[in-house]
């Protein structure tokens, strides 16, 4: 039996790429492993949320999970700041981190891009935290999106230069999952770029029929395929991928065979679109709202996941405090 982890920074809604990057491999394995799902609420403090908002978004974030069909009587679910062992932890691999190759990876600089008046130290040594998250509970798969690639190559840096220091064979090498064995990059709707939380180009599972009717039909597009089976640029590409995700492979070849004949009509194309969005968001959205409103399911939930989740992770903490050295007098 494999040891599953996957987790989610608590800075928003769930939108589309969050599930069919991540959650949907997650639901697909959490039979028949053993699984951890986690809600980041540490690592969404890099961006400095106020504290009215903080509690409010862990507990969207949770609601969310669990109506996209995360089990909480099967796989583990808990919140980051419930378990202070990730903190330790995190200390005592930040000694084993450098600053130069934290300064390298394409998030930071990307951040760095985006937020230049908040430069924290949270975020540099980000891919530490999210190391110890796995490490922590000795996952071996973890299913995320092409974006996390590099942060995973990173958690595997991090637990072979452990094992080398202390000439040890502790932490498993973690690997990527995704959905057959593919990682997916689901696109955003404004021609480029991954769908994220912060883009302003996502569609969240929340969303309103009517919202999300609006985004699609907004989507960027161009004037049309002027030859038989020319090749698509990036916006029409990423309409397709959207497409392929919540449509039948009928649907796809339809549209795909009008692109090909110069026959397609980008209006069509995006009402479908629409409508295949929202007829996957719209049960999701009704248990969305159905959970959010039941604190005692909620607050159970995060107790059981807590427990479960601290056992597990004191147990990997206690063993690293010996490898280390520490003794207790
Ligand atoms: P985040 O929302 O950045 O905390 O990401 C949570 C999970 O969703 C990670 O496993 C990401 O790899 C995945 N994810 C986020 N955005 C996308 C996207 N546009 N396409 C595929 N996976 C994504």
């Amino acid at each position: 039996m494999e040891t599953v982890l996957s987790g989610i920074r608590s800075t928003g809604h769930l939108h589309l790429g969050n599930y069919f990057g991540a959650v949907r491999n997650f639901i697909s394995m959490q039979r028949e492993n053993n699984c951890y799902f986690f809600i980041a609420d540490w690592h969404s403090l890099t961006t400095h949320p106020h504290p009215d908002d903080l509690h409010n978004n862990v507990k969207i974030v949770l609601s969310e999970y669990l109506a996209c069909g995360i089990d909480p009587e099967i796989a583990t679910i808990y919140v980051q700041s419930d378990v202070p062992e990730i903190a330790e932890l995190y200390l005592l691999m930040n000694m084993n981190a450098y600053i130069g190759e934290l300064e390298r990876t394409t998030s930071f600089k990307d951040k760095v891009r985006k937020q230049p008046d908040n430069i924290n130290v949270g975020l540099l040594s980000y891919p530490v935290l999210m190391a110890v998250d796995i490490l922590i509970q000795k996952a071996n798969k973890v299913p995320v999106g092409k974006d996390q690639e590099q942060n995973l190559e990173m958690t595997r840096k991090f637990a072979k230069r452990f094992n080398n220091i202390y000439g040890v064979d502790f932490f498993p090498i973690p690997q990527a999952y995704g959905f057959k064995g593919k990682m997916v990059k689901i696109p955003g709707l404004d021609g480029s770029g991954k769908m994220g939380k912060s883009e302003g180009n996502g569609i969240f599972l929340y969303d309103e029929p009517k919202t999300i009717q609006k985004k699609v039909m907004r989507a960027v597009t161009d004037s049309g395929p002027t030859q038989m089976n020319q090749e698509m640029p990036e916006p029409i590409k990423n309409l397709f991928t959207l497409l392929s995700v919540v449509s039948t492979p009928d649907t796809v070849d339809y549209f795909q065979e009008k692109y090909n004949n110069c026959e397609i009509r980008y209006g069509d194309l995006k009402k479908q679109l629409a409508q295949d969005i929202i007829n996957f968001t719209s049960p999701i959205r009704e248990r969305i709202i159905d959970i959010n409103s039941n604190d005692v399911f909620l607050r159970k939930t995060a107790k059981m996941g807590a427990e479960k989740a601290r056992e597990n992770a004191s147990k990997t903490l206690q063993e690293v405090r010996k490898i280390i050295g520490f003794k207790s007098f």
